[in-house]
């Protein structure tokens, strides 16, 4: 793998900017990681197909960042490129008539959230306060315990490395509790949401009461990732964890929230490891306590996964 032939490739001669040993810890909600050895942040479709070519020709392993609001990225690092989709994957466009808002990959959900209930269009209301972009949505299948993203898309565009554009219809997709049957090759580009007419004043009301309970459960002003583990099937993980005792517990500058024991906090400082000791022993006092095997919800970038 050359990652210095792949820096050269791309270096200005793309629509793309290329940098090298950038910190994730500024990518990431956590405000953890070490250095990526590159981070592209590529500005356009034409650009996305040169910039996966040329890392493929040098055999430099690639991963897709949102805005890192669900993703612990390891004290080493990334040894690969980390792609970033920028400006030309950031457009919203709303179509009241039709009742949809089209978003590229790289667009704030919060811009998508927020365009919709100006249009009247209801649909996105439990998806306010989730942080991130659609790619990241789409590719986590974010929503609440009761309401998916998965359920609103109508159709979605990916790029297939070496193969090009493909459209899927929203059916012909698999959507889980905070997955989906996308393979992790393919990169999300754009989805159209399909919503429908609402009232503004009845929108607005349930995204502020929605708000208000966030506010009211969970640490807010600090670097967390949301939910650490899913919930299992009837039962929340946050009361699991909190019934063996674990509320407030802290690894270094880790600390398991004194708010919600679902969420771990980044007290200034806390490296991955700290984070990593605290999923592990959520994880493990949860199993010993009541025999649940609670399934990580965050995605781990360079433990060599
Ligand atoms: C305070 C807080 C509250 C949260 N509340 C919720 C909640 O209520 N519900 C919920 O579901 N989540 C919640 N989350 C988690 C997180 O916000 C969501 O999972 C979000 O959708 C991730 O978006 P992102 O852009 O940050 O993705 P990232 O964290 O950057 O990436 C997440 C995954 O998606 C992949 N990915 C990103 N973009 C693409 C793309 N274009 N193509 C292919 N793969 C891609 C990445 O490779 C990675 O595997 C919360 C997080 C925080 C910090």
């Amino acid at each position: 793998m050359s990652v210095f032939n792949a820096y050269m490739s791309l270096s200005g001669a793309t629509d793309a900017d290329v940098l090298r040993d950038e910190k994730l810890s500024r990518r990431t909600s956590y405000r953890i990681g070490g250095p990526a050895r590159l981070l592209v942040l590529v500005h356009s479709y034409a650009a996305l197909g040169k910039v996966v070519d040329v890392l493929a020709e040098e055999h430099v392993d690639w991963v897709i960042l949102g805005k890192g609001s669900n993703v612990l990225a390891s004290d080493a690092g990334y040894e690969g490129a980390v792609i970033i989709l920028d400006d030309e994957f950031a457009r919203v466009t709303v179509d009241a008539e039709q009742g949809t808002v089209t978003a590229g990959a790289g667009a704030l959900l919060s811009k998508v959230v927020a365009d919709a209930a100006k249009a009247e269009l209801s649909g996105l209301e439990f998806c306010v306060g989730i942080p991130g972009t659609v790619g990241g949505a789409v590719s986590m299948d974010a929503g609440t315990r009761r309401e998916w993203i998965g359920r609103c898309v109508r159709d979605l565009v990916v790029y297939r490395p070496g193969e090009g554009l493909h459209r899927y219809e929203g059916h012909e997709i698999e959507w889980g509790y905070r997955c989906t049957s996308i393979p992790t090759s393919e990169i999300i580009l754009e989805a159209t949401l399909a919503l429908k007419k609402g009232e503004r004043a009845a929108i607005s009301a349930d995204m502020e009461s929605r708000l208000a309970r966030r506010r009211r459960t969970q640490p807010m002003g600090k670097p967390t990732c949301g939910s650490v583990f899913r919930n299992p099937t009837d039962g929340s993980a946050g009361k699991l964890v909190e019934a063996c005792g674990c509320k407030g517990l802290s690894s270094g500058r880790a600390q398991i929230s004194t708010e919600h024991a679902n969420f771990i906090v980044n007290n200034g400082g806390a490296s991955a490891a700290d984070v990593l000791s605290l999923i592990q022993l959520m994880h493990d006092s949860v199993l010993a306590n009541s025999g649940v095997d609670l399934r990580c919800e965050v995605k781990l970038l360079g433990f060599g996964e």
